[in-house]
This record gives structure tokens, C-alpha cells and sequence, in this order.
């Protein structure tokens, strides 16, 4: 067996070790004899392992406490519907950063719910930045401002978290959670799908502000109500046992790699590495504007598009994998999140210079 390099977009690369030990503990969970898949959500044993899963993340991001931490279903994407379901009116104003395709979705799946508005989108340069902070068009009423602070498509990052006064500020973090610190207090509430740097597929992590949870409303289903979510321990039906168990080991992971802040140290150098050569290259070209290139997405182009699947073809046999691009950006896409090690990164690298000098 090899395992190669992967830079797949999500569900993505988890850390060999995570996986070892998920591997030695299959058959048999904390001496349930029994796998952790095949015990109740209900057991004493289950509970705990809830329990230290949200004290890692806790500590993991310093999440204040008055900040409740919840283990969703349903993907990313069903809460782009149910954020707004549970926190604005359908008359009210819902203010839409719109930096790339993710946060299009978002805003397209919450229509339905409230009203959307578009306070400021990069789409007239092709989601190439994240649009100045100076025009963007906020209502000072909105029920909350949703930003997408990682475009994982066209690989935008914000570097900073923008002010926006009183009005409750949104983050999907699905795909930059974990990769450096964040200050959760500027935030009201943030979510994860957690296939990108938490674990797999399947599970959601939600972080929301208390006061917050006062605003859900009682004419929605229980299931989509996180208050009764929160108060149920995100256990109101059963829970993905298996994607908690994983986020748990990926956390102790993270920690036991200093957590992150010495995960910043290394995504930066990463990012250097491959941004810092396509841009030397004189070959490989990279669209984003360079303030706002995302440090886990990298998406680059070659100089003619029929070089592509040669280099997909050869890429795959060094023991690359995943690096076509998205099918709306076209090209190539390395995503580098926490699991990918520099080596990684250095092998990518060195397989784009040799490609360049056979194929210029
Ligand atoms: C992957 C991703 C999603 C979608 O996640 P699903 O679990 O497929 O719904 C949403 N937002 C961002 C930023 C993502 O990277």
C-alpha cells in the first residue's frame, strides 16, 4: 500500500496518524468490545467523548464562554437554509458578502427564508479578491452579515475579519477553520462543514453566541431549531457517531501539533512555498489578487489548456493526487489544509518545475 500526496479539495487528506489509530481502534472502542460506531449515543462512554470533543475545540480556538459549540448534521450547505431560518424574519434584511461561489450558494439557499441582500461582491472581476471593506453596502437593521472568510473554489481568503458595528457578523470557516487562530468574539456565529481540516464528511461544526439562540423561532421544526439543538447537546436525534469520534482525534491531533497557532506557522510557509514558485515560474499563473490568496487553496493555471491532462496524467503517477481544478474555474486547484505537510507541498513543487522544463 502507498499512500501519495492528496490535495483534494473535500472531502480531504487526513493526517496518517489520525487514521492509524482510528485503524487500531476499529474493532474495539475504550474497551466497549465494541467499535465506537456500534455503541449508544446515550452511553456514558459517548457522552464523554461529546464532551472532551467540545472542551478540545474550546481550547483549540479559545471560544468564549458564552459561546455555545454544536455538532450538527446535514452539511455546510443545509444550514446556508437553516442559519437564516433560525435567525431572521422573512420580511428582514440579510446582508450577503459575496467573495465566491460558496457565498453565492449561501445567499441563493437563504432567499427563500429572508430578504437577501448583496452588500458587496467581487463577481464583476471574476471573484479574483475580497471586496474593500470601504464599499460595502450594510443595512444597519440587517438581522446578520454573512461573510465566506474561505472561497475554496477560487481560493479567496479575508485576512482580516471585517467590522461591521452592531449587526451580527456570519462566517462560514468551512474550509479555514483550524488554520490559524481566529478571534471567535468578532464573530456571532460560525460554522464548518468539517471535510476540509475537522475530519469527515457528514458533521458541522457551529459556534453561536448565546444571545443569539433567544432569536430562534418556535414555528420551525424542533430539528432545525438550534436552541433545541443547544439545549439537547446536539443530541436531540442520534448523532454522526462516527465523524465525532474522528473530529476528536483530529483535534488531540492538532493539539499535540501545538495547535494553531503552530499550524499558522506551517500553512504560511506553505503557502509561501507554492505561491512564492508559481509566481517566480514565469509558467504557472495564479488569479487572485495577492492580499487575498487563501493559504489552503491554491488554484493555478498552466500556460495552454491542453497541457492539462498530461499534467493531471503525470502529476497522478508521481503520487500527487486531485489537482484538477474546479469545473467553473478550470485548470488546477492544490488544496493544502492542516493534514498536508510541507514535504507535500516541497514534492509539488519540485514535480511543477521538472513539468515547466519538459513542456515549455
Ligand atoms: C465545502 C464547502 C461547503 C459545502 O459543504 P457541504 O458539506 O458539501 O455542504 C460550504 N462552504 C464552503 C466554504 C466549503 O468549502
Amino acid at each position: 500500500m502507498s499512500r501519495a500526496y492528496n490535495f483534494s479539495a473535500g472531502p480531504a487528506a487526513l493526517p496518517e496518524d489520525v487514521l492509524r489509530q482510528a485503524q487500531s481502534e476499529l474493532l474495539e472502542w475504550n474497551g466497549a468490545r465494541a467499535s465506537v460506531m456500534e455503541v449508544s449515543h446515550r452511553g456514558k462512554a459517548f457522552i464523554a467523548l461529546g464532551q472532551e470533543i467540545e472542551r478540545d475545540l474550546r481550547d483549540l480556538l479559545a471560544i468564549p464562554a458564552n459561546y455555545k459549540v454544536l455538532f450538527q448534521q446535514g452539511g455546510a450547505t443545509q444550514h446556508f437554509a437553516q442559519i437564516p431560518m433560525n435567525f431572521a424574519r422573512r420580511d428582514q434584511n440579510v446582508d450577503y458578502v459575496l467573495t465566491g461561489d460558496w457565498s453565492e450558494k449561501a445567499a441563493r439557499e437563504a432567499a427563500p427564508y429572508a430578504n437577501v441582500r448583496i452588500a458587496a461582491s467581487s463577481a464583476s472581476t471574476n471573484y479574483d479578491r475580497v471586496p474593500p471593506r470601504s464599499g460595502w453596502d450594510l443595512d444597519a437593521n440587517a438581522a446578520y452579515v454573512h461573510v465566506t472568510p474561505n472561497e475554496t473554489i477560487r481560493g479567496v481568503e479575508f485576512q482580516d475579519i471585517p467590522e461591521v458595528g452592531n449587526v451580527p457578523l456570519f462566517g462560514d470557516v468551512s474550509s479555514t477553520i483550524l488554520s490559524r487562530p481566529l478571534d471567535v468574539s468578532k464573530y456571532a456565529l460560525l460554522y464548518a462543514g468539517a471535510q476540509k481540516n475537522i475530519g469527515p464528511s457528514g458533521l458541522v461544526v457551529m459556534i453561536i453566541r448565546d444571545d443569539l439562540l433567544e432569536r430562534c423561532p418556535r414555528d420551525i421544526a424542533r430539528i432545525f431549531n438550534y436552541a433545541e439543538n443547544a439545549a439537547q447537546d446536539s443530541m436531540l436525534n442520534t448523532p454522526n457517531t462516527w465523524a465525532w469520534y474522528l473530529a476528536g482525534l483530529i483535534f488531540k491531533w492538532v493539539k499535540a501539533q501545538g495547535g494553531v497557532a503552530a499550524m499558522e506557522r506551517r500553512n504560511c510557509a506553505k503557502a509561501e512555498l507554492l505561491y512564492g514558485y508559481i509566481d517566480a515560474s514565469g509558467y504557472y499563473k495564479n488569479p487572485v489578487e495577492a492580499s487575498a490568496r487563501s493559504w489552503m487553496n491554491v488554484p493555478f493555471t498552466l500556460p495552454r489548456e491542453e497541457l492539462d491532462a498530461v499534467f493531471l496524467k503525470e502529476s497522478e503517477a508521481a503520487g500527487l493526487l486531485a489537482l484538477k481544478g474546479h469545473k467553473l474555474v478550470g485548470g488546477m486547484r492544490a488544496s493544502i489544509y492542516n493534514a498536508m505537510p510541507l514535504e507535500g507541498v516541497q514534492a509539488l513543487v519540485d514535480f511543477m518545475k521538472d513539468f515547466a522544463a519538459r513542456n515549455g
